[in-house]
């Protein structure tokens, strides 16, 4: 499977949007965009779908319309802003490789999707997005993955998602946003393999785990799944999703926090063949 992260920030991005931190005016100084959080698999799957899709599509050079699976994990606005799934069909749409677009959220989601589009979104358009609302612990198939969607730590007002997502023999653990997982979710990846993982990783090199990690944490949970026998040397740990607010100022400073561990560091654009 070929793994992107075409955005590695949190909510507010960094440079955040508003903000003149020193972090944010370093980020500014040597070019360092982070954009919010998505990810894409081999050109078919993606995964969230922030206000920042648009500009991930026309500066990383994706096709949107080769998608046929939408993975959301939860309904923070940097995970999910819906508005331009109304642009997916109709007159604002020739020539898409795939007609249909399958999305995949919880309730929350759901939601705010009917609420967004409501006044605007063409029937011929809305045809196109097959809404599937999902819990914890659900198990599908989507064209050539197999995917469950597990339990997160984070947004305590919905279920807050994350993906186990397998195909051909290899599996990704897409998991962000969360804090500590919680027992369920260990207890399904017990003894499962995992040949990557994309730990939530906002706090940088600081502690936390209320809801979200930092470094060292994504690195106390990755010791979890080893006991558990999801992990071994051969898997890749990558950590993503950083907040101007971390304590680094700058993706070395990142990368020298992120080494000490044995994870790599993303950055917009990163990608990675397993
Ligand atoms: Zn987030
Ligand atoms: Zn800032
Ligand atoms: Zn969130």
């Amino acid at each position: 499977m070929k793994f992107q992260i075409l955005g590695t920030a949190a909510a507010e991005g960094w440079p955040a949007v508003f903000c003149h931190c020193d972090a944010c005016k370093e980020a500014r100084k040597l070019g360092e965009i982070r954009t919010r959080s998505q990810a894409i698999i081999d050109e078919n799957l993606l995964i969230d779908f922030p206000g920042d899709t648009y500009y991930h599509a026309v500066s990383q050079n994706i096709d949107l319309s080769k998608i046929e699976t939408l993975l959301i994990t939860h309904s923070h606005s940097d995970h999910f802003a819906p508005i331009d799934l109304m642009m997916k069909g109709s007159c604002y749409a020739y020539g898409m490789v795939q007609q249909k677009l399958d999305i995949y959220s919880n309730e929350a989601c759901k939601s705010i999707f009917d609420s967004t589009v409501q006044y605007e979104i063409l029937p011929e358009v809305q045809e196109n997005l097959r809404y599937h609302i999902i819990h914890p612990f659900t198990e599908f198939t989507a064209g050539a993955y197999h995917i469950c969607s597990l339990k997160a730590f984070h947004a305590p007002k919905e279920d807050a998602l994350l993906y186990l997502i397998e195909k051909e023999g290899k599996t990704i653990f897409y998991c962000t946003d969360t804090g500590w997982l919680p027992e369920e979710t260990y207890a399904y990846l017990q003894g499962k393999h995992i040949d990557l993982v994309a730990y939530d990783a906002t706090f940088g090199p600081k502690k936390f785990g209320n809801g979200h990690l930092g470094i060292p944490d994504a690195a106390q949970v990755h010791e979890r799944l080893k006991k558990l026998g999801c992990i071994d040397g051969s898997t890749i740990g990558i950590v993503t999703h950083f907040s101007h607010n971390c304590g680094a100022k700058s993706h070395a400073d990142l990368v020298n926090c992120a080494e000490k561990y044995g994870f790599l560091t993303a950055y917009d654009g990163f990608t990675i063949e397993i």
